[in-house]
C-alpha cells in the first residue's frame, strides 16, 4: 500500500506537486495518468525515496522512505527508459545488483526468464534494443522479489508486441496481490491495464477512481 499524505514539491518557484494526496492498494493495477510535466515522475521519485516532498508525506507498506532509496527487496522500480551503458552482459548487470542487495544467484536465473531475456543474457547490454532494454528495467526491478512495483512510462517506445507483454506482466504482479503503481499519459494503455485510476494535472489531483467509473463517465 502507498500512501501520498498532502504532498507539495517546488523547485524553486515551481510547483511541481501541489498538495497531492491518493492511497495505492495491493492486489491491483492502479494507473497515474496525467499529461507531460503533470508531476507524475516527480512524485514516483518522492515515492521511491529518490526526491524529498517540501511539505506532506510518503509512505510505502507503513514506512518512510524520505531520508534513503526503498531498498530493492521492498520496492522495485522502472523509471523513464534510458539505456544502461555497460560492457556487461545483461546477466552481469543483474548479478552485480543482486550481489550489491544479498540477493541470492538463482533469483538472478528466475527474473532473466521471468521477463524473456534468456537467449541473450550473455550478450552486452549496450548492443540492446530499446525493447530488451526495457525488458532488462523490469528484470531489475523484479529482482528482489518486492511487494510493490514503481513504473514510470513503461511502454513508451515499445511495439505492440511489448506492449501487450508488459500490460500482461503487470496484471499478473497484481493478481499474486502485489502494490503496482503505473504512469502513463495515455487514457486508452490505462483503459486496457489499469484497475483504478488516479489522474493528476498540474501537480493537483483530479480524480481518482476505479476504471469501470471512469469508463460508466464515457
Ligand atoms: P510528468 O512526469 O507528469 O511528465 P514531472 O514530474 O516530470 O511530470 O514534472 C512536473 C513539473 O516539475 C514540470 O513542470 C517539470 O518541469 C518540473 N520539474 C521536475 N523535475 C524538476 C527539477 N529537478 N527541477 C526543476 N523542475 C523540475
Ligand atoms: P511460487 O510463485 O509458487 O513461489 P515460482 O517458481 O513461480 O513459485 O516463484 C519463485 C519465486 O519468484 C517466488 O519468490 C515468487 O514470489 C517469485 N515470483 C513468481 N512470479 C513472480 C513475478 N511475476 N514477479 C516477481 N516475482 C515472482
Amino acid at each position: 500500500m502507498i500512501e501520498v499524505n498532502g504532498v507539495t514539491k517546488r523547485y524553486g518557484e515551481r510547483v511541481a506537486v501541489d498538495d497531492l494526496s491518493f492511497t495505492v492498494r495491493p492486489g491491483a493495477v492502479t494507473g497515474f495518468l496525467g499529461p507531460n510535466g503533470a508531476g507524475k515522475s516527480t512524485t514516483m521519485r518522492m515515492i521511491l525515496g529518490l526526491d524529498r516532498p517540501t511539505s506532506g508525506d510518503v509512505l510505502v507498506n507503513g514506512k518512510h522512505y524520505a531520508e534513503h532509496a526503498a531498498p530493492l527487496r521492498e520496492v522495485g522500480a522502472l523509471l523513464e527508459a534510458k539505456a544502461v551503458h555497460t560492457g556487461r552482459s545483461a546477466y552481469h548487470h543483474l548479478l552485480a545488483m543482486a550481489l550489491t542487495h544479498g540477493i541470492p544467484r538463482r533469483r538472478v536465473e528466475e527474473v532473466i526468464d521471468l521477463v524473456g531475456l534468456r537467449e541473450v543474457a550473455r550478450k552486452r547490454v549496450g548492443g540492446f534494443s530499446l525493447g530488451m532494454g526495457q525488458r532488462l528495467g523490469v528484470a531489475a526491478a523484479l529482482l528482489g522479489d518486492p511487494a510493490t512495483l514503481i513504473l514510470d512510462e513503461p511502454v513508451n517506445g515499445l511495439d505492440p508486441e511489448g506492449v501487450r507483454w508488459i500490460r500482461n506482466l503487470l496484471r499478473s504482479l497484481a493478481a499474486e496481490g502485489r502494490t503496482v503503481f503505473v504512469s502513463s499519459h495515455l487514457m486508452s494503455e490505462m483503459a486496457l491495464t489499469a484497475d483504478h485510476l488516479i489522474v493528476i494535472g498540474r501537480g493537483k489531483l483530479i480524480a481518482s477512481a476505479s476504471m469501470s467509473e471512469f469508463t460508466a463517465m464515457g
